[in-house]
């Protein structure tokens, strides 16, 4: 097994600087000592290594779908329902190119520094090539199915290999009754949930854009029944307890603060795919702040502005920016957090003696909030073990 012995000028993980120089020994992929140059000595069997810069941990990206990385990035529709329909379906149907999609999706996530990643699968197929890869997915595969739907989507849930996990798509395309299924399969759960206004109006109402698009479309299934209640109360309510990720939540009400950081839910904020929507004012520092599990996302290749990545650390880069926060907050929301909400171990992602899922390499930066500063993009320090 290859022995290495990495020296950089600094080495960080969420905590901040923990060596400055620094040096790490790594034995396959494992950390088998980290510090000082002086601390971690020189063991004659260690290839030496110098790398000016910072090293750090493996990004988390905690809600993706890699198979909708073929198109690369589009422009907004109109409105939410008209981009589902008119964007995500036709590349759905177009089950010969999954293959390729995904395997630009894998790509572009290695490049942006995320060996783990929670990736929501449209398909079995998709997610089977995720997991083949050199990725460290948690795959979920999703199921969507309401009213006359809802039976075949149940019996979905239930024939899911027991390898991956499972997405219920979003309360305006699932039954309550499949959403109970998806909680009592005994498999990680990941949802869309709160994400427009759109989606509150049609779980709460049957009213506004998604209702009037489907009924325009004549897709509209009137055995379909509204929840009558706002769909973050409903699914809290629904999973009693069991761990859950829930992606956007654009929109909450001051007593859910409170209600969520009392769950086990996880919130994926996925910054620039809320602001290619429009969606503005999230509460993710209130959610923070209330100690909910707040983890980072990207969404889809779709809505991002970074065609030759798909990368949490963009993300980082917009709050940092947009709304002042701490770059070692960023950091812990992009590695641990991440790893927490998709019940991975969060030491893989920290600069700790044990298994690691990979070290990035950052050319001539010196601190997080630098790191963050820049546009400097990550190169894996080492090619991890087979
Ligand atoms: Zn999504």
């Amino acid at each position: 097994m290859s022995r290495f012995l990495l020296h950089s000028d600094v080495i960080a993980d969420y905590r901040g600087t923990i060596a400055s120089p620094g040096a790490i020994l790594l034995e396959g992929n494992a950390i088998q000592a980290v510090g000082s140059p002086q601390d971690v000595g020189h063991p004659e069997s260690a290839k030496c290594i110098q790398l000016d810069g910072m090293i750090t941990p493996s990004f988390v990206n905690a809600h993706s779908h890699l198979d909708l990385s073929g198109l690369g990035p589009v422009p907004q529709t109109e409105s939410f329902a008209e981009w589902l329909v008119e964007i995500v379906r036709p590349i759905r149907l177009d089950s010969a190119s999954i293959p390729e999609h995904v395997r630009k999706g894998i790509e572009l996530s290695m490049a942006g520094g995320s060996r783990i990643i929670g990736d929501i699968a449209g398909t079995q197929l998709a997610a089977e090539i995720v997991a083949s890869s050199e990725l460290l997915p948690v795959s979920y595969v999703e199921v969507i199915g309401f009213g006359r739907g809802q039976h075949a989507a149940k019996e979905k849930v239930l024939g899911i290999p027991d390898q991956f996990d499972i997405s219920p798509h979003a309360p305006y395309t699932c039954s309550l009754e499949v959403y109970k299924a998806c909680f009592e399969s005994g498999k990680k759960v990941s949802t869309h949930l709160s994400e427009s206004t759109a989606e509150l109006e049609f779980v709460q109402h049957h009213s506004g854009d998604i209702f009037e698009y489907l009924t325009k479309v004549d897709a509209w299934d009137e055995t379909v029944q509204p929840w009558r209640e706002h769909p973050i109360d409903v699914l809290l309510h629904l999973a009693d307890g069991c761990p859950f990720l829930a992606a956007h939540l654009n929109y909450i009400e001051d007593r859910h603060l409170a209600m969520i950081a009392n769950s086990n839910m996880s919130v994926v904020y996925c910054p620039r795919a809320s602001a290619y929507f429009g969606h503005v004012d999230h509460r993710w520092m209130e959610l923070v702040a209330a100690g909910v599990n707040v983890a980072l996302g990207t969404d889809s290749l779709l809505c991002l502005d970074t065609p030759d990545r798909i990368s949490v650390l963009d993300e980082m880069r917009l709050l940092y920016k947009r709304d002042g926060e701490e770059a070692n907050l960023l950091m812990q929301m992009a590695t641990i957090n991440g790893a927490c909400a998709l019940g991975i171990e969060p030491s893989l992602v920290t600069m700790s003696e044990g298994e690691t899922a990979g070290l990035l390499w950052f050319d001539g930066i010196e601190s997080m909030g630098a790191l963050l500063d820049s546009s400097v993009q990550p190169q894996w320090a080492i090619p991890r073990q087979a």
